[in-house]
Protein backbone atom coordinates (compact mmCIF):
# COMPACT_ATOMS: atom_id res chain seq x y z
CA UNK A 1 0.00 0.00 0.00
CA UNK A 2 1.16 3.25 -0.59
CA UNK A 3 0.37 6.69 1.40
CA UNK A 4 -0.36 9.53 -0.74
CA UNK A 5 1.22 12.85 1.11
CA UNK A 6 1.06 15.73 -0.86
CA UNK A 7 5.37 16.78 -0.19
CA UNK A 8 8.12 18.97 -1.60
CA UNK A 9 10.76 17.20 -2.86
CA UNK A 10 12.95 17.30 -0.35
CA UNK A 11 16.21 17.77 -2.23
CA UNK A 12 14.47 21.63 -2.21
CA UNK A 13 14.24 22.50 1.36
CA UNK A 14 16.61 19.57 3.37
CA UNK A 15 20.18 20.28 2.92
CA UNK A 16 21.50 18.92 -0.46
CA UNK A 17 24.23 16.71 1.39
CA UNK A 18 23.00 14.01 3.24
CA UNK A 19 23.18 13.41 6.27
CA UNK A 20 20.77 16.17 7.22
CA UNK A 21 21.81 16.81 10.66
CA UNK A 22 19.41 18.63 13.41
CA UNK A 23 21.81 18.72 17.12
CA UNK A 24 21.41 20.40 20.00
CA UNK A 25 20.55 20.08 23.71
CA UNK A 26 17.45 18.04 25.27
CA UNK A 27 16.52 20.80 26.74
CA UNK A 28 16.85 24.81 25.91
CA UNK A 29 17.94 25.23 29.79
CA UNK A 30 19.57 29.20 30.16
CA UNK A 31 20.51 31.58 26.85
CA UNK A 32 24.55 30.65 27.32
CA UNK A 33 23.74 27.00 27.80
CA UNK A 34 22.35 26.80 24.35
CA UNK A 35 24.51 29.77 22.65
CA UNK A 36 27.90 27.56 24.06
CA UNK A 37 26.29 24.55 22.58
CA UNK A 38 25.32 26.18 19.14
CA UNK A 39 28.85 27.83 18.54
CA UNK A 40 30.63 24.44 19.65
CA UNK A 41 28.25 21.98 17.36
CA UNK A 42 28.11 25.15 14.43
CA UNK A 43 31.93 25.00 14.20
CA UNK A 44 32.92 21.65 14.36
CA UNK A 45 30.23 19.18 13.52
CA UNK A 46 28.90 20.87 10.28
CA UNK A 47 24.86 20.09 11.47
CA UNK A 48 22.04 21.79 9.88
CA UNK A 49 19.67 22.86 12.41
CA UNK A 50 20.11 23.28 16.23
CA UNK A 51 17.32 21.84 18.33
CA UNK A 52 16.06 22.74 21.87
CA UNK A 53 13.51 21.84 23.94
CA UNK A 54 11.48 24.31 25.39
CA UNK A 55 8.08 22.15 27.02
CA UNK A 56 9.17 19.10 28.14
CA UNK A 57 6.54 15.39 28.51
CA UNK A 58 7.58 14.04 31.15
CA UNK A 59 6.10 10.50 32.27
CA UNK A 60 6.21 11.87 35.77
CA UNK A 61 5.61 14.86 37.53
CA UNK A 62 7.94 17.36 39.89
CA UNK A 63 10.64 16.81 37.35
CA UNK A 64 11.48 19.64 35.35
CA UNK A 65 9.21 20.35 32.93
CA UNK A 66 11.27 22.26 30.23
CA UNK A 67 12.08 26.55 30.66
CA UNK A 68 8.50 27.54 29.02
CA UNK A 69 7.81 30.40 26.61
CA UNK A 70 10.50 32.32 27.80
CA UNK A 71 13.09 30.27 26.80
CA UNK A 72 12.04 30.49 22.77
CA UNK A 73 14.13 33.87 22.59
CA UNK A 74 17.25 32.04 23.54
CA UNK A 75 16.82 29.37 21.13
CA UNK A 76 16.65 31.42 18.27
CA UNK A 77 19.23 34.01 19.16
CA UNK A 78 21.92 30.76 19.58
CA UNK A 79 20.62 30.08 16.20
CA UNK A 80 21.19 33.29 14.67
CA UNK A 81 24.66 33.83 15.98
CA UNK A 82 25.84 30.61 14.76
CA UNK A 83 23.70 30.82 11.28
CA UNK A 84 21.27 28.02 11.89
CA UNK A 85 17.82 27.24 11.87
CA UNK A 86 16.45 26.16 14.87
CA UNK A 87 13.68 23.56 15.81
CA UNK A 88 11.62 22.72 18.62
CA UNK A 89 8.95 20.31 19.67
CA UNK A 90 5.33 21.30 19.97
CA UNK A 91 2.49 19.33 21.78
CA UNK A 92 -0.19 22.08 21.55
CA UNK A 93 -1.70 24.53 19.27
CA UNK A 94 -0.72 27.20 22.57
CA UNK A 95 3.48 25.42 21.58
CA UNK A 96 2.82 26.35 17.60
CA UNK A 97 1.87 30.02 18.35
CA UNK A 98 4.26 30.82 20.55
CA UNK A 99 6.58 28.76 18.15
CA UNK A 100 5.69 30.94 15.36
CA UNK A 101 5.63 34.19 16.82
CA UNK A 102 9.19 33.44 17.74
CA UNK A 103 10.04 32.70 13.98
CA UNK A 104 10.99 29.22 15.05
CA UNK A 105 12.29 27.20 12.20
CA UNK A 106 11.23 23.66 11.88
CA UNK A 107 8.59 21.77 14.59
CA UNK A 108 8.49 18.43 15.51
CA UNK A 109 5.48 16.39 16.76
CA UNK A 110 6.97 14.41 20.25
CA UNK A 111 6.61 10.19 20.60
CA UNK A 112 3.77 11.01 23.17
CA UNK A 113 1.93 13.28 21.04
CA UNK A 114 2.13 11.34 18.04
CA UNK A 115 0.07 8.53 20.27
CA UNK A 116 -3.20 11.32 20.31
CA UNK A 117 -5.14 12.14 17.37
CA UNK A 118 -6.87 14.85 19.05
CA UNK A 119 -3.34 16.43 20.05
CA UNK A 120 -2.23 15.75 16.78
CA UNK A 121 -4.99 17.12 15.08
CA UNK A 122 -4.93 20.09 17.65
CA UNK A 123 -1.42 20.87 16.27
CA UNK A 124 -2.67 20.53 12.63
CA UNK A 125 -5.18 23.36 12.59
CA UNK A 126 -3.27 25.37 14.51
CA UNK A 127 -0.60 25.03 11.78
CA UNK A 128 -3.30 25.75 8.88
CA UNK A 129 -2.01 28.57 6.51
CA UNK A 130 1.75 28.00 7.94
CA UNK A 131 4.88 26.90 5.37
CA UNK A 132 7.75 25.35 7.47
CA UNK A 133 9.58 22.37 8.12
CA UNK A 134 7.62 19.91 10.64
CA UNK A 135 8.72 16.29 12.03
CA UNK A 136 6.81 13.86 12.76
CA UNK A 137 8.12 11.39 15.32
CA UNK A 138 7.23 7.76 15.49
CA UNK A 139 4.55 7.49 18.60
CA UNK A 140 5.71 5.17 21.50
CA UNK A 141 4.09 2.02 20.43
CA UNK A 142 5.28 0.31 17.60
CA UNK A 143 1.99 1.15 15.83
CA UNK A 144 2.30 2.29 11.68
CA UNK A 145 -0.78 3.84 11.75
CA UNK A 146 -0.79 6.01 14.58
CA UNK A 147 2.60 7.63 12.79
CA UNK A 148 1.03 7.44 9.34
CA UNK A 149 -2.43 8.93 10.84
CA UNK A 150 -0.22 11.95 12.43
CA UNK A 151 1.71 12.72 9.44
CA UNK A 152 -1.53 12.34 7.18
CA UNK A 153 -3.46 14.78 9.48
CA UNK A 154 -0.29 17.43 9.64
CA UNK A 155 -0.08 17.13 5.49
CA UNK A 156 -4.13 17.72 5.04
CA UNK A 157 -3.47 21.04 7.22
CA UNK A 158 -1.46 21.98 3.92
CA UNK A 159 2.44 21.46 5.63
CA UNK A 160 3.97 20.29 2.59
CA UNK A 161 7.94 20.26 3.52
CA UNK A 162 7.06 17.14 5.92
CA UNK A 163 9.53 14.52 7.41
CA UNK A 164 9.38 11.95 9.88
CA UNK A 165 11.72 10.55 12.83
CA UNK A 166 12.29 7.19 14.21
CA UNK A 167 13.53 7.71 17.95
CA UNK A 168 12.59 3.80 18.54
CA UNK A 169 9.85 1.98 20.28
CA UNK A 170 8.78 0.61 23.77
CA UNK A 171 8.89 -3.21 23.83
CA UNK A 172 8.04 -5.74 26.32
CA UNK A 173 11.23 -7.22 25.92
CA UNK A 174 14.51 -5.81 27.81
CA UNK A 175 17.19 -4.95 25.33
CA UNK A 176 20.22 -2.50 26.13
CA UNK A 177 18.36 0.10 24.04
CA UNK A 178 16.58 2.64 25.45
CA UNK A 179 13.61 2.57 23.38
CA UNK A 180 13.54 -0.66 20.63
CA UNK A 181 14.66 0.00 17.28
CA UNK A 182 12.93 -2.05 15.26
CA UNK A 183 14.23 -0.74 11.72
CA UNK A 184 11.86 -2.87 10.64
CA UNK A 185 8.68 0.24 11.12
CA UNK A 186 10.48 3.26 9.27
CA UNK A 187 11.24 0.63 6.78
CA UNK A 188 7.95 -0.25 5.88
CA UNK A 189 7.15 3.99 6.20
CA UNK A 190 9.83 4.34 3.38
CA UNK A 191 8.27 1.93 1.49
CA UNK A 192 4.97 3.10 2.11
CA UNK A 193 5.75 6.43 0.83
CA UNK A 194 9.48 6.91 -0.81
CA UNK A 195 9.74 10.68 -0.87
CA UNK A 196 9.24 10.84 2.75
CA UNK A 197 12.43 11.77 4.44
CA UNK A 198 13.07 10.16 7.65
CA UNK A 199 15.56 11.04 10.16
CA UNK A 200 16.93 8.70 12.85
CA UNK A 201 17.07 10.20 16.12
CA UNK A 202 19.63 7.68 17.92
CA UNK A 203 19.97 9.40 21.33
CA UNK A 204 16.36 8.47 22.11
CA UNK A 205 16.75 4.98 20.83
CA UNK A 206 20.02 4.47 22.43
CA UNK A 207 19.43 5.93 25.84
CA UNK A 208 23.30 6.28 26.14
CA UNK A 209 26.76 7.38 25.00
CA UNK A 210 28.23 4.00 24.44
CA UNK A 211 25.45 2.80 21.97
CA UNK A 212 24.93 5.70 20.35
CA UNK A 213 27.50 5.44 17.11
CA UNK A 214 26.17 2.17 15.99
CA UNK A 215 22.59 3.34 15.89
CA UNK A 216 24.16 6.71 13.87
CA UNK A 217 25.94 4.15 11.71
CA UNK A 218 22.74 1.93 11.19
CA UNK A 219 20.85 4.99 10.24
CA UNK A 220 22.99 5.28 7.53
CA UNK A 221 23.14 2.08 6.13
CA UNK A 222 19.48 2.04 6.68
CA UNK A 223 19.18 5.02 3.70
CA UNK A 224 18.23 7.10 6.31
CA UNK A 225 18.04 11.11 5.38
CA UNK A 226 19.50 12.47 8.53
CA UNK A 227 19.46 12.05 12.42
CA UNK A 228 18.45 14.21 15.11
CA UNK A 229 20.77 14.05 17.77
CA UNK A 230 20.73 15.88 21.64
CA UNK A 231 24.03 17.10 22.59
CA UNK A 232 25.07 19.24 25.59
CA UNK A 233 27.89 21.14 26.18
CA UNK A 234 28.18 19.90 29.95
CA UNK A 235 26.18 16.16 29.62
CA UNK A 236 26.89 15.85 33.35
CA UNK A 237 24.95 18.75 34.07
CA UNK A 238 22.31 18.65 32.36
CA UNK A 239 18.52 18.83 33.60
CA UNK A 240 17.16 16.38 31.73
CA UNK A 241 18.51 12.99 29.44
CA UNK A 242 22.03 13.21 30.71
CA UNK A 243 22.96 9.95 30.25
CA UNK A 244 21.39 9.61 26.19
CA UNK A 245 23.32 13.48 25.90
CA UNK A 246 26.72 14.04 23.86
CA UNK A 247 29.09 17.16 24.27
CA UNK A 248 29.77 18.36 21.11
CA UNK A 249 33.39 17.29 20.50
CA UNK A 250 32.74 14.25 20.78
CA UNK A 251 30.05 14.35 18.89
CA UNK A 252 32.03 16.20 15.96
CA UNK A 253 34.27 12.90 16.47
CA UNK A 254 31.64 10.23 15.79
CA UNK A 255 29.91 12.16 12.40
CA UNK A 256 33.54 12.57 11.43
CA UNK A 257 33.93 8.29 12.07
CA UNK A 258 30.43 7.68 10.20
CA UNK A 259 31.25 5.47 6.98
CA UNK A 260 28.80 6.64 4.09
CA UNK A 261 28.00 3.79 1.93
CA UNK A 262 26.14 4.22 -1.25
CA UNK A 263 23.09 2.50 -2.56
CA UNK A 264 24.52 1.31 -5.79
CA UNK A 265 27.70 0.97 -7.23
CA UNK A 266 28.64 1.32 -11.27
CA UNK A 267 31.53 -1.21 -10.48
CA UNK A 268 30.31 -3.88 -13.22
CA UNK A 269 32.03 -6.85 -11.38
CA UNK A 270 30.17 -6.04 -8.24
CA UNK A 271 26.94 -5.95 -10.17
CA UNK A 272 27.20 -8.86 -11.71
CA UNK A 273 28.26 -10.63 -8.64
CA UNK A 274 25.58 -9.10 -6.37
CA UNK A 275 23.31 -10.00 -9.17
CA UNK A 276 24.00 -13.98 -8.50
CA UNK A 277 24.13 -13.36 -5.15
CA UNK A 278 20.30 -12.70 -5.34
CA UNK A 279 19.56 -15.44 -7.76
CA UNK A 280 20.45 -17.81 -4.89
CA UNK A 281 18.24 -15.84 -3.10
CA UNK A 282 15.75 -15.44 -4.87
CA UNK A 283 16.03 -19.80 -5.05
CA UNK A 284 16.45 -20.08 -1.45
CA UNK A 285 12.83 -17.83 -0.63
CA UNK A 286 11.10 -20.14 -2.83
CA UNK A 287 11.90 -23.09 -1.20
CA UNK A 288 11.64 -21.97 2.18
CA UNK A 289 8.41 -20.68 1.00
CA UNK A 290 7.57 -24.12 -0.45
CA UNK A 291 8.49 -25.87 2.71
CA UNK A 292 6.46 -23.71 5.29
CA UNK A 293 3.49 -24.66 2.71
CA UNK A 294 4.33 -28.32 2.99
CA UNK A 295 4.67 -27.99 6.57
CA UNK A 296 1.61 -26.33 7.10
CA UNK A 297 -0.42 -28.55 5.20
CA UNK A 298 0.89 -31.33 7.51
CA UNK A 299 -0.17 -29.16 10.49
CA UNK A 300 -3.60 -29.39 9.13
CA UNK A 301 -3.51 -33.12 8.92
CA UNK A 302 -2.61 -33.77 12.50
CA UNK A 303 -5.67 -31.32 13.08
CA UNK A 304 -7.93 -33.15 11.42
CA UNK A 305 -6.40 -36.37 13.68
CA UNK A 306 -6.42 -35.22 16.73
CA UNK A 307 -10.21 -33.79 16.19
CA UNK A 308 -10.89 -37.44 15.47
CA UNK A 309 -9.01 -38.37 18.75
CA UNK A 310 -10.49 -35.43 20.96
CA UNK A 311 -6.98 -34.15 21.80
CA UNK A 312 -6.27 -30.63 22.66
CA UNK A 313 -4.64 -28.51 19.72
CA UNK A 314 -1.43 -27.92 22.26
CA UNK A 315 0.79 -30.26 24.11
CA UNK A 316 3.51 -28.06 25.98
CA UNK A 317 6.12 -31.21 25.90
CA UNK A 318 6.00 -31.44 22.46
CA UNK A 319 6.67 -27.76 22.11
CA UNK A 320 9.29 -27.86 24.34
CA UNK A 321 10.62 -30.51 22.99
CA UNK A 322 10.75 -28.69 19.10
CA UNK A 323 11.89 -25.24 20.94
CA UNK A 324 14.99 -27.11 22.41
CA UNK A 325 15.90 -29.32 19.57
CA UNK A 326 15.87 -26.94 16.74
CA UNK A 327 17.54 -24.36 19.22
CA UNK A 328 20.02 -26.24 19.06
CA UNK A 329 20.44 -27.34 15.60
CA UNK A 330 20.25 -23.79 14.77
CA UNK A 331 23.08 -23.43 16.79
CA UNK A 332 25.09 -25.92 15.37
CA UNK A 333 24.29 -24.19 11.91
CA UNK A 334 25.30 -20.65 13.14
CA UNK A 335 22.08 -19.31 13.81
CA UNK A 336 21.39 -17.00 16.40
CA UNK A 337 19.53 -17.77 19.48
CA UNK A 338 16.94 -14.85 19.28
CA UNK A 339 16.13 -15.76 15.44
CA UNK A 340 15.25 -19.18 15.69
CA UNK A 341 13.32 -19.00 18.55
CA UNK A 342 11.32 -15.55 17.15
CA UNK A 343 10.30 -17.67 13.92
CA UNK A 344 9.86 -21.03 16.28
CA UNK A 345 7.19 -19.18 17.70
CA UNK A 346 5.55 -17.17 14.38
CA UNK A 347 5.34 -20.68 12.85
CA UNK A 348 4.03 -22.16 15.96
CA UNK A 349 1.58 -19.35 16.09
CA UNK A 350 0.43 -20.29 12.45
CA UNK A 351 0.11 -23.87 13.12
CA UNK A 352 -2.27 -23.31 16.16
CA UNK A 353 -4.11 -20.86 14.03
CA UNK A 354 -4.49 -23.67 11.62
CA UNK A 355 -5.36 -26.54 13.76
CA UNK A 356 -7.72 -24.12 15.60
CA UNK A 357 -9.73 -23.45 12.32
CA UNK A 358 -10.07 -27.30 11.87
CA UNK A 359 -11.41 -28.28 15.13
CA UNK A 360 -14.16 -25.52 14.76
CA UNK A 361 -14.96 -26.79 11.23
C1 LIG B 1 13.05 14.92 22.67
O1 LIG B 1 13.41 14.91 21.49
O2 LIG B 1 13.59 15.60 23.53
C2 LIG B 1 11.95 14.04 23.07
C3 LIG B 1 11.19 14.29 24.14
O3 LIG B 1 11.83 13.00 22.26
P1 LIG B 1 10.71 11.85 22.13
O4 LIG B 1 9.44 12.54 21.79
O5 LIG B 1 11.27 11.04 21.02
O6 LIG B 1 10.67 11.13 23.44
MN1 LIG C 1 15.37 14.23 25.39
Amino acid sequence: MKLELNIKDKATWLSKEKPFIIAGPCSVESPEQVLATAKALAVNAKISALRGGIWKPRTRPNSFEGMGEEALPWLKEAGKAVGLPVATEVAKAEHVEACLKNDIDILWIGARTTVNPFSVQEIADALKGVDMPVFVKNPITPDLNLWLGALERINAAGIQQLGAIHRGFSSFDKTSYRNAPMWELPIELKLMCPNLPILCDPSHIAGNIDLLFGVMQKAMDMEMDGLMVESHIDPSVAMSDAEQQIDPSAFEEMINNLHFRTTASSNQEFKANLEQLRTVIDEIDEELIRKLALRMGVIGKIGDYKKQNDVTILQIERWEQIVKNRTMLAGESGLSNEFIKKLLELIHQESIRIQTEVMNK
